[in-house]
This record gives structure tokens, sequence and C-alpha cells, in this order.
């Protein structure tokens, strides 16, 4: 039992020197650490609607809200903060994180408390859907296809160049 008492002497100590690590929120700014996980944000830009995070979500807290009728046939993907668990599941497996910006990161922000749960959200603007043409079921959002489109033509056109170099070689 000695080990633990000196311990304990040791973080005492190194509090008096250092400073205590909790800080006076609210009656001081809180500065969180660059890496902290706080309210996570869709980026217009970034976000292609695809709905993967959606599937990853363990809480259940992002919303994929279709709107298909006569007048549109739209997508808002719709984050409900207050059931969020911060665990950041969303942002690593976004389909689009490595592009930039990704479709939803974290921010640092913390100080999310509120009396109505309706203006807890961070939502993305309606993206066009593509509805099949026989049976009119949503397929995908229009920016999830252009985005693959995209990939899948980069990804042949390395192939090709890979096929030429090793032709050349050979030759
Ligand atoms: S692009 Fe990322 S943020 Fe947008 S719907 Fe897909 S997984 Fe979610
Ligand atoms: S941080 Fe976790 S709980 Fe919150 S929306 Fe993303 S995946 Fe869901």
């Amino acid at each position: 039992m000695r080990y633990p008492k000196l311990r304990e002497l040791k973080e005492a100590i190194t509090a008096i020197i250092k400073g205590p690590c909790t800080t006076k929120y609210p009656y001081q700014p809180h500065s969180p650490a660059k890496r902290f996980r706080g309210k996570p944000v869709y980026s217009n830009d970034g976000c292609i609607a695809c709905a993967a995070c959606s599937l990853v979500c363990p809480a259940r807290a992002i919303e994929v809200k279709d709107t298909v009728d006569r007048k549109k046939a739209v997508r808002r993907m719709v984050l409900h903060l207050d059931e969020c668990h911060y665990c950041g599941q969303c942002s690593a497996l976004c389909t689009t994180k490595a592009d930039s910006p990704p479709g939803i990161k974290h921010t640092t922000e913390f100080d999310l408390a509120g009396l109505d749960r309706r203006q807890m959200i961070s939502q993305t603007d309606e993206k066009e859907l593509a509805l099949c043409e026989a049976c009119g079921d949503v397929i995908t959002a229009k920016a999830h296809l252009e985005w693959l489109a995209k990939r899948l033509g980069e990804i042949r056109q390395n192939k090709s160049s890979m096929r030429q170099m090793q032709k050349g070689h050979h030759d």
C-alpha cells in the first residue's frame, strides 16, 4: 500500500506547482483540446448524402429525410444533437472523409444545452435524389452517384496507365 500513497503525494506536489487540471468554466471561457469531439457539423459541399453515417451511428441520431413527391425528390441529412453520443463514428467512417471538405466533422463546440430539442440539430441542405425509372424507388442521391463515377473514372485511368507502363516494361 506504500506505492499509491507516494503516487498521490507526487500528484499533490505536481498540482501545487503546475496548478489544477480543472478549469473555471463557466465563469471563465474554456478552450477544448484540438482533437476534442464536440458538435458534429455537416458540410454542404463535402456531403454527398450517401447516408453511410446514419448506418454507423450507434445512437441512431442521424435521420435520412427523403421527400419524394410530384414536385421534388430530395434528401436532407439531419443529425439530432440531443441523441448524439459524440463517439466520432460518423466522421471516422464518412464516405468522403478523405475529401476536402469532408462530409461531416467534429468541431470543438461543446456548450450545446438548450430548451428546444427541435433546435438541437445539424443538417445539410436538400440534395437531389436519383429515382429508379421503372419503379420510382430511391436509388441514392445524385451527388453520391457523381462522386462514385468520378472515383471509378480515376481508378480506371490509374489502371490503364499501369497497364501501359507494364506493357512498356515488357516491350
Ligand atoms: S458523405 Fe459523409 S456525412 Fe454525408 S451522408 Fe455520406 S457518410 Fe454522411
Ligand atoms: S458522433 Fe456518434 S452518436 Fe453522434 S451522430 Fe456521429 S456516430 Fe452518431
